[in-house]
């Protein structure tokens, strides 16, 4: 069976992917986005803006650590799986779209950390990305491990897209340019609107939300609250925390959803499961941890602390499963959640991309561990059994 990449193959990507992004930076590329005005920023009020750098800075001061040789040595020389052997499976969520939950409340993951959340009426997106890679680079940068579950022309009217922070696995440009072309608002943090800005977005479908800023779906009953998280910024080697991070809030008349974005474990989750919760289900990022930036990526474990902490109801793992961006073997984020759920009693669901599910409706067991066939039929298919050879 084929472990990590070579070393040698994994140190000519590295150097292609740094050159890739020298290269688009270099020609001056729209990817990279805008620039916010620092006067606008300075009236946060929720999020803490340091005038004096231009930046936001977390709650919490970080510990300042050295660069992460020991997470670039694990991810070049290490031998976890750190992406599957054979494609990940998807379902095909369009038929169901056609016809409304049936609870009220469903959710459809997309991968990564992009979620349909069908909620009272309304359709709201998570981060959407239906790019092949999440970089600037349409060369080089992680790529996906499987298609999109449905073409963005099948998604159904979208009401409000939301998004968390303005990193390329986040903000993807041409899945913003498509949503925006249809007219689709975007809920986003402050100063991320200046890259939609960019890309050629009206103004009039941008709402830019300071932490703890709320806003209403235009022709729905649903709100959007933009909460705080734990992370950072940035598109370019220069732009650093220029623009906010945020997790959001979605509530109904009838139900409520947290959505995580990126971030690591802190106190303002008890913060936003006071003043926004109980939910009836949460969408979490379990993915992409190392202790290396443990401040801020969530491990499974945290992820289920975190949970609790926002009285999350239902968990939605994210943010791993679609892109190959952390050190740990693939699988791991949704074995370890499966066994922080079980012990804290927490109910995860964790349905194929592209599944939908009504978490308030489902049953415990109705999503299985399809992540440990992926590989072992990938492996009957190279020996030829599948095959029929
Ligand atoms: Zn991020
Ligand atoms: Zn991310």
């Amino acid at each position: 069976m084929r472990r990590a990449p070579s070393p040698l193959r994994s140190l000519v990507t590295l150097a292609l992917a740094v050159t890739g992004v020298v290269l688009a930076g270099s020609t001056g590329c729209a990817t990279f986005g805008g620039t916010p005005d620092t006067h606008e920023m300075d009236s946060a009020r929720g999020a803490i803006y340091d005038a004096r750098r231009a930046v936001f800075v977390n709650a919490r001061r970080l510990e300042r650590k050295g660069p992460p040789w020991k997470a670039i040595g694990q991810t070049l020389f290490g031998d976890a799986q750190t992406s599957p052997e054979g494609e990940v499976p998807i379902a095909s969520p369009v038929e169901a779209w056609k016809s409304p939950p049936a609870s009220g409340l469903r959710l459809t993951w997309m991968g990564h950390s992009t979620a349909l959340v069908e909620i009272d009426g309304a359709r709201v997106l998570t981060d959407p990305i239906w790019s092949e890679r999440a970089s600037p680079s349409t060369l080089v940068g992680p790529h996906r491990f499987h298609a999109p579950p449905a073409p963005l022309e099948a998604l159904p009217p979208i009401d409000a897209v939301i998004i968390s922070h303005d990193h390329y696995d986040h903000l993807d440009h041409e899945t913003t340019v498509a949503l925006a072309a249809q007219g689709v608002p975007f809920f986003v943090p402050l100063g991320v609107g200046s890259h939609l800005a960019k890309w050629g977005v009206p103004a009039d479908q941008i709402t830019e939300l300071d932490w703890w800023g709320r806003a209403q779906v235009p022709g729905t009953r649903v709100t959007v609250v933009a909460t705080p998280a734990q992370h950072f910024s940035g598109r370019g080697l220069l732009s650093r925390n220029q623009t906010l991070w945020a997790s959001w809030v979605v509530r109904g008349p009838q139900h409520r959803v947290y959505f995580g974005g990126d971030t690591g474990l802190f106190d303002g989750f008890a913060d936003i499961g006071r003043r926004e919760g109980p939910f009836d289900a949460s969408i979490i990022p379990v993915g992409a941890y190392n202790p290396a930036w443990r401040e801020i990526h969530l491990d499974p474990e945290e992820a289920i602390e975190a949970h609790r902490m926002v009285r999350g109801g239902v968990l939605l793992p994210v943010h791993w499963g679609t892109f190959q961006l952390g050190t740990h073997d693939w699988r791991e984020p949704a074995e370890r959640t499966l066994v922080a759920a079980r012990a804290a009693g927490v109910v995860a669901i964790t349905p194929l991309p592209g599944a939908p599910i009504e978490p308030t409706t489902a049953r415990a067991d109705s999503t299985g561990p399809w992540w440990r066939l992926v590989d072992a039929v990938a492996a009957l298919l190279g020996d030829g059994v599948l095959a029929g050879r």
